[in-house]
């Protein structure tokens, strides 16, 4: 299918941008085409969108009419429930049953409709007489155009992630999927429509990284909010800062799995081997770098050494697997030179550690031990279904070797001592701290991180509180 771009409530044609491929990565072969969009595309989505906020056809609406045309949207999701994920699945690699009834779906349905409740919050803003003679009012009115940049990953849960609190808050909105996994972005487009959200409020431009760095430029768009790596959210930062834009920027992340010598070594390896290998690994809260007491180190190890070699792995229609393929020869190339590299440098791999033949672009699961700390394997993110396994002895050991690394999105500890839980939980300098599991969210959650992992929530109330704007009104009485 060649799909074309989404703008103001129709298909449209590009002026002037190419065609580009998309594929199955299961099997590398061509699966549709798409617009790679031009700058005159973009600037047609922009003005669309500018036009949508400027007449208030969707942010003068009461949160009432706003959130019955978001839940509409999560109505007509379920109902289109295996066209979405068939497709997610075939654009992703992703396992089918993961898709479609396991986790993706099911958890975008629901984060639609918690943006569609969250419309409607009333909490919190106040007027008051805080200085003699005047009534203040604080108004927390919608940003305005945003421009939204999501990752490959999680194509559909990033989409909805954008989407969702930007339309909650009465943004109009420009998005711009990965270039590689466009399809459900294209498809969601349509059934806003659908649902009853007026043209011009949700547009969608394909394309790749030029054609976001024109929606960042543009000057009638007044907030970007992108999903992506770090090197991204700093180039789109420094963009942003000569039109002072807002940004919003859930980037990359090392989550450190630190189990202390009280934690059940079949549990952990269990969880470890799920955290790791969950969506290939390509999930920017992923398990990657265990560290454990060094009296449980052996148990641990063994029992996710045979967890990890357990894992069943398949392209995404076949029954039972836990695993797809990379997303793309590139990626593929990358995983791969990450733990070249970490072999050439002395580490041991325990198992796994190269690609399985055949077409597709399938890696095995992977565990490294005795790299050292400040190597590249543990600092950088890999994106892929590799765990390294290191040794602390003491609690600050493991909070210190948590911290140690420019991110913070998301990190978990394992014991069963609370005080220390709670301890070690307040000292990690992460964005999300499990407790003795690693991986679940929930619709009402925060999600997003400290340090280089960026800042701005997604989910949860704060994500639509991010797409607002507080105006004070002083009325002399
Ligand atoms: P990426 O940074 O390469 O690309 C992300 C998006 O940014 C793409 O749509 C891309 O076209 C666009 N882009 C790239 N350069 C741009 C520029 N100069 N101006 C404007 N847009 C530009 O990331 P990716 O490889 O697609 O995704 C993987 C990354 O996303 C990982 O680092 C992962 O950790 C991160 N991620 C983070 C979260 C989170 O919630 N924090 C969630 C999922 C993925």
């Amino acid at each position: 299918m060649d799909y074309q771009l989404w703008i103001d409530g129709a298909w449209a044609e590009t002026s002037g941008g190419q065609r580009m491929s998309v594929e199955n990565p299961a099997s590398g072969e061509k699966i549709a085409s798409v617009v790679d969009a031009s700058r005159a595309d973009v600037d047609r989505a922009v003005q669309a969108a500018h036009r949508a906020f400027a007449d208030g056809r969707w942010s003068r609406l009461t949160p009432s009419e706003r959130s019955l045309a978001i839940w509409r949207l999560a109505d007509l999701m379920e109902k289109n429930i295996e066209a979405l994920a068939k497709a997610e699945s075939l654009n992703t690699g992703k396992p089918y049953s993961f898709v479609s009834l396991g986790a993706d779906m099911p958890f975008a349905i629901d984060n639609v409709r918690f943006f569609a409740s969250a419309a409607r919050d009333t909490h919190g803003y106040s007027a008051g007489e805080y200085a003699k003679g005047f009534t203040s009012i604080y108004r927390r009115e919608p940003v305005g155009v945003v421009g939204q940049i999501a990752p490959w990953n999680y194509p559909i849960l990033m989409a909805v992630w954008k989407l969702g609190p930007a339309l909650a808050a009465g943004c109009t909105i420009v998005l711009k999927p990965a270039p590689g996994t466009p399809i459900t972005s294209l498809m969601l487009g349509e059934l806003t429509k659908e649902a009853g959200i007026p043209d011009g409020v949700v547009n969608i431009v394909t394309g790749g990284n030029d054609t976001g760095q024109a929606l960042v430029e543009h000057p009638l768009v007044r907030m970007v909010s992108l999903t992506g790596s770090s090197g991204t959210g700093k180039k789109i930062m420094k963009t942003a800062a000569d039109t002072l834009k807002r940004v919003h920027l859930e980037l990359g992340g090392k989550a450190p799995f630190i189990v202390f010598d009280d934690a059940d070594p079949e549990v952990v390896a269990a969880a470890a081997k799920l955290a790791s290998t969950f969506n290939t690994g390509q999930d920017c809260t992923a398990a990657t770098r265990i560290y454990v007491q060094k009296n449980a180190a052996a148990a641990v190890q063994e029992a996710v050494v045979e967890a990890m070699r357990g894992t069943k792995i398949g392209a995404q229609f076949e029954d039972g697997i836990e695993m797809g393929p990379l997303i793309s020869a590139i990626q593929l190339e990358r995983v791969s030179g990450f733990v070249d590299r970490a072999k050439s440098g002395g580490a041991k791999i325990l198992t796994g550690g190269g690609r399985i033949a055949g077409s597709g672009y399938f890696f095995e699961p992977t565990v490294i031990a005795e790299a050292d700390q400040k190597s590249e394997i543990i600092q950088s993110e890999v994106f892929g279904p590799v765990l390294s396994i290191n040794t602390f002895e003491s609690e600050d050991e493991a909070i210190h070797l948590g911290n140690d690394v420019v991110y913070g999105l998301a990190a978990s500890v394992w014991t069963k001592d609370i005080g220390r839980a709670m301890k070690v939980a307040r000292e990690l300098e992460f964005g999300t701290v499990w407790v003795n599991d690693h991986i679940p969210l929930a619709s009402e959650t925060p999600h997003g991180g400290f340090k280089q992992s960026g800042f701005g929530k997604d989910l949860s109330a704060e994500a639509v509180g991010d797409y607002k704007i507080t105006k004070h009104v002083m009325i002399r009485n």
